[in-house]
């Protein structure tokens, strides 16, 4: 098992076998639940998944679901 990084503390963790990282990717429960903070306050933006194309303002027919 590779090597990762903790994506809150940027600390590489360096891991011999599965069990021995049961937070990964993070080091540890507390990094773990510092990132799941940042998504619910909003820190994170949102991805342009949540704006399809398809749903693209469309000067004459404004509201896409009435068609
Ligand atoms: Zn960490």
């Amino acid at each position: 098992m590779p090597n990762y990084e903790c994506p809150t503390c940027k600390k590489t963790i360096a891991v011999d076998k599965k069990e021995d990282a049961p937070f990964r990717p993070f080091c540890t429960k507390r990094c773990k639940m510092i990132d799941l903070g940042r998504w619910l306050d909003g820190t994170y933006t949102i991805t342009e998944e949540a704006n399809p194309p398809q749903f693209s303002r469309d000067p004459d027919n404004p509201d896409p679901s009435s068609i």
